[in-house]
């Protein structure tokens, strides 16, 4: 990838819209942009300040108006992209914008590639990798909760803490080197004992982001919910009931063999993402044996499960089959038709093995105790720790590799304890050095940057 050549591209959705936006990035953005438009009193963009709005027309090479415009011209450093950025605002129909954009290419722009301005902002030092990534974040969030956890990623939130640990690295790095190259030589510096207490405290560091992971992914990415139950329980009453009350975010997902539609309900700022892999919507009058075959597929992937039972029945061995097959830590029992007269014996449920479920009684009819449904939702999601979206860890890439870190950390604690040679133990913080690199964007290789960035839009 080219940083020399300008680069141009739609920053706004295609379709009709009030305005939309052609921008360009690179250090020929205003002479470009210089060839293509006019103002009513002729001045060149270049000669006016950085960071104004010029009123003017976009002409073609045969000097006819394209359209009227409004044009931003930022100049380097201070703006998106550290480079010079020219924005033309034009009407936004599709055809004056393509046309523009057409312009800006026949005037030596070229067409950028996904995420490349964003890209750009990250070689030329703007913001990490982290940050960058947040922008994608930002776009694609499923509540205003994931919002605010991106918009913190990408003020720095999470990049200031990786620098931290960072920071503390390198320290440690350079005492076990100097305790290499100097073992016998007066050279004040800190004994194994110490190191190992920083190393520690790095350790400690690693795990509390990891398991801010654990909301930052289900913010990210949402809560994978499976419904459960065998026929007639009223599992899709309750998906009815509960975005009938929280408006669900309906994507789709095209193509698939059958466009699939997902749900993701708004919980408390989580989001819920219904898993329809239970035929809740479509199936209706399935053989019980098909019924639970179903659910027990839903089960595999799912974060939480919402087992459903009928209140007004005794309990069907398939029930207790279902169950039996739960994983008590991320399942909530619910106990549907309390608006009917109750023949469910709970006794059963808490009995044995089985004591300790959470349970949770309501009426998807009635609409009744679908509030406390949903704080258990949020509590068992949430493992019952409280976070905040500050600074949280909200991507795979990044979990990953805080593991990896804390893998060559916990080695490097071990071969402390063990009196391992402390070249070995080097080693083991070089390791860890590298995979914290990988996440601010210092050490990454080139084909996980060029994943990363393919996951925009063109004109991002
Ligand atoms: P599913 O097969 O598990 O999806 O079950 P449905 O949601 O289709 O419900 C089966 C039947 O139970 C329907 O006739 C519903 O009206 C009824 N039902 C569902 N929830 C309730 C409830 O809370 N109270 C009562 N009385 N009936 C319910």
């Amino acid at each position: 990838m080219l940083t020399e050549d300008t680069i141009a591209a739609i920053s706004t959705p295609v379709g009709h819209s009030g305005i939309g936006i052609v921008r360009l990035s690179g250090k020929d953005s205003i002479k470009i942009t210089d060839k293509i438009f006019v103002s009513p009193k002729k001045k060149s963009l270049k000669q006016t300040p950085s960071h104004r709005i010029i009123y003017g027309h976009i002409i073609n090479l045969n000097k006819e108006i394209i359209d009227e415009v409004l044009v931003s011209v930022m100049k380097a450093p201070r703006t998106y992209t550290k480079e010079d950025v020219v924005e033309i605002n034009c009407h936004g129909g599709p055809v004056p914008i393509r046309r523009i954009l057409e312009l800006t290419l026949k005037a030596g722009a070229r067409l950028a590639e996904p995420g490349e301005f964003t890209r750009r902002a990250f070689l030329n030092g703007r913001i990490d990798l982290t940050r960058a990534e947040a922008v994608l974040d930002i776009i694609n969030a499923l509540t205003d909760q994931g919002q605010k956890a991106a918009v913190e990623q990408l003020r720095g939130k999470l990049a200031k803490k990786i620098e931290t640990l960072r920071e503390k690295l390198i320290k440690l790095t350079a005492f076990v080197e100097a305790y290499i190259d100097f073992p016998e030589e007066d050279v004040e510096l800190p004994s194994l004992k110490e190191m190992k207490k920083m190393a520690l405290k790095i350790q400690k560091f690693l795990r509390q982001l990891i398991e801010s992971s654990q909301y930052g992914m289900i913010l990210r990415e949402g809560l994978k919910t499976a419904i459960i139950g065998r026929p007639n329980v009223g599992k899709s009453s309750l998906l009815n009931a509960l975005l009938e009350q929280d408006k669900a975010i309906v994507t789709e997902t095209p193509g698939t063999t059958r466009d699939v539609i997902e749900d993701y309900l708004n919980i408390q700022g989580i989001p819920v993402k219904i898993m329809d892999t239970a035929g809740i919507r479509e199936v209706k009058d399935i053989a019980e044996k098909e019924g639970v075959k179903r659910s027990l597929m839903a089960m595999k992937n799912a974060d939480l499960v919402l087992t459903i039972l009928d209140g007004s029945e005794d309990l069907h061995d398939t029930d207790r089959e279902l169950i039996g097959k739960c994983n008590q830590k991320n399942t909530i029992l619910v106990i549907n038709k309390t608006d009917l007269p109750q023949k469910i014996r709970l006794s059963e449920i808490h009995s044995g093995k089985k004591s300790g479920r959470q349970v949770v009684r309501i009426s998807a009819i009635k609409k009744r105790g679908l509030n406390e449904l949903k704080d258990k939702i949020v509590e068992t999601a949430l493992k019952g720790k409280s976070f905040d979206s500050m600074g949280v860890v909200t991507n795979i890439r990044h979990v990953h590799a805080l593991k990896k870190a804390l893998a060559s950390v916990n080695s490097f604690i071990e071969g402390i304890t063990k009196k391992t040679y402390p070249e070995f133990l080097a080693v083991e913080l070089r390791d860890t050095l590298d995979v914290i690199g990988e996440i601010q964007g210092i050490t990454t290789p080139e084909d996980i940057l060029n994943k990363i960035f393919s996951d925009f839009c063109i004109g991002k």
